[in-house]
């Protein structure tokens, strides 16, 4: 019975319990929520000193989810999402790091966290069908269930620039940034990166700084997001309507309700592209995506939306030298996260900020003064990495984690990541990963995911319980099953064309293996409920 540890009160770092949860994002909070219902004893592990994750670290100003607040919440509480009020069509970050926070008061969460504890080494015991926890505190502790909610994003990646450690100035990651206000003014400030956190930060860069320049290798496709107060006659029907409005978001592609035009973007003439893509481009976000229904898997569609989008860019940027700098050419629209922006391209046309390219002269190394590229060298006061993340595995594979027969995950995952359904490994029982590589994780609004993946667990613990079961654990069939599943679905669309951080592309010497589930998260989850529905087919239970 794995409820026989349950620490009294639960303040005290306790040696033994049921669960440990690694994180304390939206995933590892709504994980504990959902385990203390059942009466399990719990420990978190969170290396930062607060909730909330990804909204924690990336305190970088612009830093906005692109999501809709109404849809970027949780949904297992009607009182909650009746109470909060959120202010923006998209919050901010430091709106959401409010709303998390309140949530862990709310619950009661803290008093199961044990903060600033940074998770070493996991080992699993066959003989006692437990894991070993480590923390860098030097502690143990020793639980039936190891939950990692580490995060798709949150293995900040710091290029690894000949040079950095002489740079005079200071420079900051946007995944790391202090919790003081960072000040531009009067500023020469160099960005490197220009996917969605460069995106969000640059706008606001220039406004303060003496000169800003962007170093850009790779250019983005970006929307504007239109962004403004909540419509409080749409705040009111959707608070009427959530329940009906969540479960279709459930059964949708990516987690949203989206309109979604069936139709090929070949089959109609350009008037109708034009409009579609016009209407789109006006009401703001990623809704853009939904304008005809093969943009994902046929080039030529692709590039109609492709062309209407560097057409903006065109109409934007007034230096039309500038302007063709900023020009995504060599990528399918929406291979590469498509970015969602405010005043992006327009910022280009502001006598303080330099676009340089560093795809042709790549920078060379970083200076006492400054950065050098292959042909130029530029003096600068303060640096910003806006240059993501070692995405879905870099946070699980900085752990030591060890299964069966002491088999460590970084082996298993040489040749890139295998899970069963992006939740589970084979060779490593009782360990689930919450928006695993395999899942549809950051391909939707990650809240939908999020709960999907802490609700299948429950159920999973639940039914181990009453069936007074120990252990479960893929089986490599299943997982073999499932990667080729995976892969043979994103084949059919236009991602493997991208150089993207989805396929590993962005990190030196990572596998080139695509991560997320492209399935949607609709027909994701049915299969997961399939799979528990056959008493956990593909699982080996004992
Ligand atoms: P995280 O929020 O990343 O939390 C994981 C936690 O685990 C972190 O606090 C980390 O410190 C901790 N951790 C990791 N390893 C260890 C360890 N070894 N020991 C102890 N603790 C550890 N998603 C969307 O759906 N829509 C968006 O618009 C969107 N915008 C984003 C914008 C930015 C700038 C970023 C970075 C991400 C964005 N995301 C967005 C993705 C976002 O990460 C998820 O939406 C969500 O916040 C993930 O929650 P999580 O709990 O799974 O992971």
């Amino acid at each position: 019975d794995f409820q026989s540890n349950r620490p009294e009160g639960g303040a005290k770092p306790a040696s033994n319990v049921d669960a440990v949860i690694v994180g304390a994002g939206f995933a590892g909070l709504y994980m504990l929520y959902r385990l203390r219902q059942l009466g399990l004893s719990v420990r978190v592990y969170e290396a930062g000193s607060g909730v909330g994750g990804t909204w924690f670290f990336n305190r970088y100003p612009g830093a906005r989810c692109d999501i809709e607040s109404l849809d970027y919440s949780y949904s297992f509480s009607r009182e909650l999402e009746q109470e909060w009020k959120w202010t923006e069509r998209y919050a901010t970050q430091p709106e959401i790091l409010r709303y998390i926070n309140h949530v862990a008061d709310r619950f009661e969460l803290r008093r199961d966290i044990q903060f600033d504890t940074r998770v070493t080494a996991a080992v699993f015991d066959e003989a006692t069908n437990r894991w070993a926890i480590q923390t860098d505190d030097g502690a143990s502790v020793s639980a039936r269930f190891c939950i990692m909610a580490t995060g798709c994003l949150s293995a900040a990646k710091v290029p690894d620039f000949k040079g950095l450690e002489s740079f005079k100035g200071r420079w900051y990651h946007t995944g790391r940034w202090p919790h003081e206000a960072v000040d531009f003014t009067g500023q020469r400030v160099g960005v490197i990166g220009t996917s969605s956190s460069g995106v969000q930060v640059i706008p606001i860069v220039a406004e303060q700084a003496a000169h800003l320049f962007v170093f850009q290798r790779t250019p983005s496709f970006s929307v504007p997001a239109r962004n403004a107060p909540i419509d409080p006659a749409y705040e009111s029907w959707m608070k009427a309507n959530y329940a009906e409005y969540r479960r279709k978001a459930r059964e949708s592609r990516a987690g949203v309700v989206m309109d979604v035009n069936e139709k090929s973007a070949l089959d109609v003439s350009p008037e109708e592209r034009e409009r579609e893509y016009t209407a789109r481009w006006k009401k703001g976000g990623t809704g853009f995506l939904g304008a005809f229904s093969d943009l994902r898997i046929r080039r030529e569609s692709n590039e109609t939306a492709a062309e209407f989008v560097r057409a903006r860019i065109r109409a934007t940027v007034r230096d039309p030298a500038v302007a063709e700098a900023l020009l995504p050419r060599t990528y399918p629209l929406g291979t590469r996260r498509l970015c969602v922006d405010t005043h992006y391209y327009e910022t280009f046309n502001r006598d303080n900020v330099t676009l340089v390219d560093v795809k042709t002269s790549p920078i060379e190394e970083l200076t006492p003064k400054g950065l050098r590229t292959r042909s130029a060298e530029y003096a600068l006061d303060i640096i910003v990495f806006a240059t993501g993340f070692d995405a879905m595995t870099g946070a699980l594979l900085n752990i030591d984690i060890r299964g069966r027969g002491n088999a460590t995950l970084k082996q298993k995952w040489a040749d890139g990541p295998r899970t069963y359904l992006g939740l589970a490994i084979a060779g490593f029982p009782n360990l689930f990963t919450i928006t695993g590589p395999g899942s549809p994780s950051v391909f939707s609004n990650t809240l939908v995911s999020i709960e999907q993946h802490v609700d299948w667990l429950t159920d999973c613990i639940t039914y181990l319980r009453e069936h007074r079961l120990e252990r479960i654990e893929a089986t490599v069939e299943a997982e073999d099953g499932w990667v080729a599943h995976a892969r043979e679905l994103v084949e059919r669309t236009l991602f493997p064309l991208a150089d993207s951080w989805y396929i590993g592309a962005n990190i030196p010497g990572k596998p080139r293996v695509f991560m997320p589930y492209v399935g949607g998260v609709g027909a994701y989850r049915q299969k997961c409920d399939a799979v528990a529905a056959r008493g956990y087919e593909g699982f080996t239970l004992t």
